[in-house]
């Protein structure tokens, strides 16, 4: 178009300051999504609570107890200011020199971070006990540094805003290499997409002006697959599985010593102050009948699925199949550690995700035939969004 048509058409009111900002391509590579580079099929719950986490004290069975629960799918998102909140309500209530012995409940990241925390401050930390070591969200879970998946009561908001933007000043740390005890790999800066209609969970983060100013973007995949009216902002890939192991390193390297045990109440522990980081445990430990399980699916991806696929992230709405919304996402996830693998196997990104609740009330057998109808229509969608085709369709054609 030549200048002058242009500048008529400004005049003349035909592009809008949104349509003048939409022009920007953005080029990505998408991951090759095959029955040979999906490597694991991950399933995990997160540990929801209606109306707000619970960051609270309160007194049972002759203890002091601070809870520190309920993070649903932004426990990592949420975890330094969360646990900075529970000990200083703890030292706000009971005194800072008031010194006691402290035992520590889970070994999912709210755990190891409180117990590491709480060492630091000074507290003797006698152990930490979980009933489960591995098979927990804190192992499994994609990454995004993002609130989304917490219900939150609107008195709640201001709050949870201020723990996710403390937390966010922590992985600027890490990111910077500034953090005591996490190393620098483990955060990194990187672009996220959104369709326009997607709640991306930073939008906070942009109004405070933590993130660069959004981008209205279309993103073209290169294989005839266009995607208009996207977002890209910017924010934290957190590598959690290497941050896993680094607070157990952290955590054995102070000395604490880690039960395997699963507890039926607190009255089973010698101590008197107990952080409670039990996660969905809390739902039976606390008889809280606001802790809801709400599952998701992930599948991960091996060394065929490319590389280029590594430096950008998607979180997105789309519609699912029956026509409701359903979500995308595809994050850079480079390391899982399961039970059999504590040493951990590479990852070349994980698709997801999944966000269904109450799946504790079904039985394993359900649960079973709910996953595998989940990873398919997981698999569907992720074909459809970066190459405009269903999974087996795409297949039979290669
Ligand atoms: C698919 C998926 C994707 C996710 N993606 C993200 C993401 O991108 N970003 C993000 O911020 N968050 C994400 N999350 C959420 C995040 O993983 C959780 O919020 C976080 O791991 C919760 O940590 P936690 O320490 O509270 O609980 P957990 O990791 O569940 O740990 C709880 C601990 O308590 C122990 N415990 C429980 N009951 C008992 C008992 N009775 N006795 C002894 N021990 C007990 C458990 O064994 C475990 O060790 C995701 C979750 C899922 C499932």
């Amino acid at each position: 178009m030549k200048l002058t048509t242009f500048l008529m058409a400004v005049c003349l009111g035909l592009f809008s300051t949104a349509n003048l900002l939409a022009v920007k391509v953005e080029k990505l590579t998408p991951p090759i999504i095959t029955e040979e580079t999906i490597d694991q099929k991950i399933s995990c719950t997160r540990p929801m609570r209606e109306g707000k986490f619970n960051i609270s004290t309160e007194e049972t069975d002759g203890k002091i107890i601070v809870n520190c629960y309920g993070h649903g799918g932004s426990g990592c998102t949420t975890v330094f200011g969360s646990v900075a909140k529970a000990i200083q309500l703890y030292e706000q209530k009971y005194g800072k020199n008031d010194k006691a012995p402290v035992r520590v409940i889970g070994t999912g990241i709210i755990g190891l971070t409180a117990a590491i925390e709480l060492a630091r401050r000074g507290y003797e930390v006698t152990g930490i006990t979980a009933k489960e070591l591995f098979d927990i969200p804190s192992w499994k879970n994609a990454g995004y540094f993002a609130l989304v998946s917490v219900q939150t009561d609107p008195e709640e908001q201001a709050n949870l805003n201020q723990i996710g933007m403390s937390t966010f000043l922590e992985y600027k740390k890490i990111y910077e290499g500034k953090h005591p005890y996490i190393s620098s790999e483990c955060a990194r800066f990187i672009p996220v997409y959104c369709s326009k209609d997607t709640d991306a969970g930073v939008e906070d983060l942009e109004a405070e002006g933590l993130i660069p100013p959004r981008e209205y973007v279309t993103i073209d995949f290169g294989n005839g697959l266009i995607h208009e009216n996207f977002i890209k902002f910017m924010t934290y890939f957190m590598d959690t599985t290497r941050i896993m192991v680094q607070l157990r390193q952290e955590v054995d390297r102070l000395g604490i010593k880690v039960q395997h045990k699963e507890l039926k109440s607190f009255g089973e522990l010698q101590e008197a102050v107990v952080f409670n980081c039990s996660g969905l445990g809390a739902k039976q430990l606390n008889k809280d009948d606001k802790m809801v399980a709400v599952r998701g699916h992930l599948l991960n991806l091996n060394e065929q699925a490319g590389l280029e696929h590594m430096d950008y992230m998607i979180y997105t709405k789309v519609k699912g199949d029956d026509g409701k919304d359903a979500y995308i996402y595809m994050f850079p996830k480079c390391l899982q550690v399961t039970e059999d693998y504590p040493e951990g196997r590479k990852v070349f990104g994980t698709l997801g995700g999944t966000f269904i609740r109450d799946t504790d009330l079904l039985t394993d057998d359900q649960l079973k035939i709910l996953d595998k109808v989940e990873f398919k229509k997981m698999a569907d969608r992720n074909m459809q969004f970066f190459y405009g085709k269903p999974f087996e369709e795409a297949q039979s054609k290669q």
